[in-house]
This record gives C-alpha cells, sequence and structure tokens, in this order.
C-alpha cells in the first residue's frame, strides 16, 4: 500500500432528489467542525501508524457544496501539515457551482467529479431537485464552469434500464459538451430485465461504432465501459493488491464520524454490520478483518467462468446494492459483463487489425494516460 485514501461524507443533506440515490433520506445532518478535527487526526494518526506520507482526500455526501466552508477547512488543516502529499476530490451534481466557488476549488486543487446522466431527457429523468424541478439545465451552465477550468474534469454517467436504449446518444451528449473523461456505471439496485438487457447491447453496439470512430480521428478521451475492459485484455486483470482494499486501504467517514470500508455503505440510518470503528476509537480490527475477508472471499457462482479475472464482481458495494450480500455476486454485474466484454473485444480486434495508431498507443504504452491528460488540458 502507498497511499490511504479516505472520503470525508460532509452531510446527509441534499439539494437534489435522484430517484436512485442509495444514500437515504435527505436531512440536515453535517460533520461538525469537532468531528471534522477528530477525523483529520484519525487520519493522520492511520498513515503514520502506516508509514505512508501520501493520502486522497475525497469530499462527498449528499451533496458536499451545501457544506463548502468545510472543504477548505478540511484542505487548509491538511495542507499545514510538513511532509504529507495530499490530493483532494469530490463527487458533486454540480448546481451549486458558481465562477466564484470553481476559482477557489481549483486554487485548492480540487479534482471534481460532475454527475451528468445524459442529454437533458434522460437526465431529468432521474436526477430531479428536492422540489421536483429538472436539473440538467443548471448543470449544462456548470458543467462549463467546470471545464474552463480544468477540460480534464470526469463526469459520472448512471445508466438507468429506462435509460440504457439511450447510452450511446448520452455518451454523445457528455462528450459534445466538452468532456473526455466519462465513468459509466449501471444503476445495480434497479430492476433489470431481459428486455433492458437488449436494449443495452443494442447501445454497446452503437458505442463500439462511436468508439472506433473516435479512435480514427485520434481523439483523446476515456470512457470506463470500453477502456476499463480493454486494458483487462491488453495488460493484465486488476491484481487483488490493486484493487480497493476495502476496508483497509480504503475508508469512508459519516458524518457523525463512524467508520465504514466503502462509500455505498454511508447512508442516513447506520448500519452497524458495516461499521469498522469510529474516528474518535479508531478501527475495530476484528470488524475491518472481517469484513475484508467477506469481501475477498471465492464466489462459487462464477468457478469455471472464462471472465472471471477480467469481471468486476469483485466489487464488494455493487454485490450489495444488487443481491443485499457483499458475498454474492451480482446477477446484473454478471449479465453486463458478458454482454460487454464481448463486444468490447470485437472493438479491440476491429481497431488492432487495422493497427490504429491511437489504440496500440493508448492501450499498450504505459505513458499515453500521462501524455493524454496533458493533451486534453493544453
Ligand atoms: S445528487 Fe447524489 S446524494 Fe444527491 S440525491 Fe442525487 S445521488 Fe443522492
Ligand atoms: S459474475 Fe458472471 S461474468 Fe463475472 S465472473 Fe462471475 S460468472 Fe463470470
Amino acid at each position: 500500500m502507498s497511499f490511504l485514501s479516505a472520503t470525508f461524507h460532509l452531510t446527509h443533506n441534499c439539494n437534489l432528489r435522484c430517484s436512485y440515490c442509495y444514500t437515504g433520506e435527505k436531512l440536515p445532518l453535517a460533520m461538525t467542525y469537532e468531528t471534522i478535527n477528530e477525523s483529520i487526526r484519525f487520519v493522520l494518526s492511520e498513515l503514520d501508524r502506516l508509514g505512508l506520507h501520501k493520502v486522497d482526500i475525497t469530499f462527498f455526501g449528499g451533496e458536499p457544496l451545501i457544506e463548502k466552508q468545510k472543504i477548505f477547512y478540511i484542505i487548509s488543516k491538511f495542507n499545514e501539515i510538513a511532509n504529507l502529499e495530499v490530493s483532494y476530490r469530490m463527487s458533486t451534481n454540480g448546481v451549486l457551482i458558481t465562477n466564484d466557488l470553481m476559482s477557489k476549488l481549483y486554487e485548492n486543487k480540487v479534482y471534481l467529479s460532475l454527475s451528468i446522466d445524459g442529454h437533458p431527457d434522460v437526465h431529468d429523468r432521474h436526477r430531479l431537485d428536492a422540489g421536483g424541478n429538472p436539473t440538467a439545465l443548471r448543470v449544462e451552465k456548470a458543467a462549463q464552469i467546470m471545464l474552463n477550468y480544468n477540460p480534464a474534469t470526469n463526469v459520472t454517467c448512471v445508466v438507468s434500464p429506462d435509460t440504457a436504449n439511450q447510452l450511446a446518444e448520452s455518451v454523445d451528449y457528455i462528450y459534445e459538451l466538452g468532456f473526455r473523461y466519462i465513468t459509466t456505471t449501471l444503476d445495480y439496485s434497479a430492476e433489470w430485465n431481459e428486455g433492458h438487457f437488449k436494449e443495452i447491447e443494442k447501445s454497446y453496439k452503437k458505442l463500439a461504432k462511436w468508439y472506433i470512430g473516435k479512435m480514427e480521428s485520434n481523439e483523446r478521451f476515456y470512457l470506463s465501459f470500453f477502456d476499463e475492459r480493454i486494458r483487462s485484455r491488453t495488460l493484465k486483470p486488476l491484481q487483488a493488491s490493486e484493487r480497493c482494499q476495502m476496508g483497509i486501504s480504503q475508508f469512508s467517514i459519516s458524518p457523525n464520524g463512524e467508520l465504514y470500508p466503502c462509500i455505498q455503505f454511508v447512508k442516513t440510518d447506520s448500519l452497524p454490520e458495516f461499521m469498522i470503528g469510529h474516528v474518535r476509537t479508531g478501527f475495530d480490527a476484528a470488524c475491518q478483518q472481517h469484513i475484508h475477508r467477506k469481501s475477498e472471499k471465492e464466489k462459487p457462482e462464477c468457478a469455471g467462468c472464462q471472465m472471471e479475472s477480467r469481471c468486476s464482481k469483485w466489487c464488494s458495494c455493487i454485490n450489495y446494492m444488487s443481491t443485499g450480500s457483499i458475498e454474492k455476486a451480482s446477477p446484473i454485474v454478471c449479465y453486463n459483463e458478458k454482454i460487454l466484454i464481448e463486444i468490447v473485444d470485437k472493438t479491440a480486434d476491429i481497431l488492432w487489425k487495422k493497427r490504429n495508431n491511437h489504440f496500440v498507443h493508448k492501450h499498450y504504452n504505459n505513458d499515453y494516460h500521462i501524455i493524454s491528460h496533458f493533451e486534453i488540458t493544453l
């Protein structure tokens, strides 16, 4: 382990009411300055205990910008520590972004990820505000402000069963807004049926053409659905030590200071079975190990599957969201991976056979991501 990853859930409040939100009831319960100070002390003591000098701090919610003063307070406290390398990230729904706020976040080197599900018709199906109003146009405005400061801003795009048929158009819309880093994920808590998977398969096929077109035009971008799976074939699948190390090298701090192994377990109602300690008293090592062991357990339902090393069935929070257990592979993941890996592999084969220079460079040159990041931000 070379660095620690700590997520500060600053509030249980949010200005949106996304239909697929897993964080529970939206209440004005924020992390107090007392808990913040205890949390910072805890993170520093963990770094000390592990002999590490590098930490990733993520601001999360609810919507973290509701507590924006606390973000800058935490940054100022970490920045006071000598010989500590800290990087800051934040996930936001974008509605509270203004030019002044963005300028301050940029000055403090906070790397942002904005949630956009696709073009306004798709986005507003699931991402309404607390008053039931659409948010797409406000988020579009925020997107332009964010991209002006950092063209490498990430977008997280959630695909729901009823938007699966518009995935390719949604990705293209996000791309046309100017984003070059697009992280796509399914709503794993939703009810997916065969009809929805047929629709998503058609969308993946359209997206494959889109991907090939962009590669042939030599465009620099990252699309997680495709690039992660090409990576797991051309390089090698992520080793257990490279994965999230649930509850060991990464943890989440709830607004009242409880420690959890992952963001997905921080909800307005505590989940005692996944609590691995408290910032005041430290980790409960027995709970931490128990959850970690459970998450690493072999999945008998996957025995003999040829995709096992490339599939994301190891992600405990997805498994929990989808099956209610961190030990069972999600059937949604299973269905999706089988469809997607086949399409992605065919896409990669086409580009390989054409000896597409950009493809070879992107997937076989270890320095590509650094070079491409510079090219996107220039
Ligand atoms: S913006 Fe995030 S926290 Fe707020 S309701 Fe939507 S998914 Fe939940
Ligand atoms: S979840 Fe499905 S695709 Fe993934 S490894 Fe298990 S059986 Fe294979």
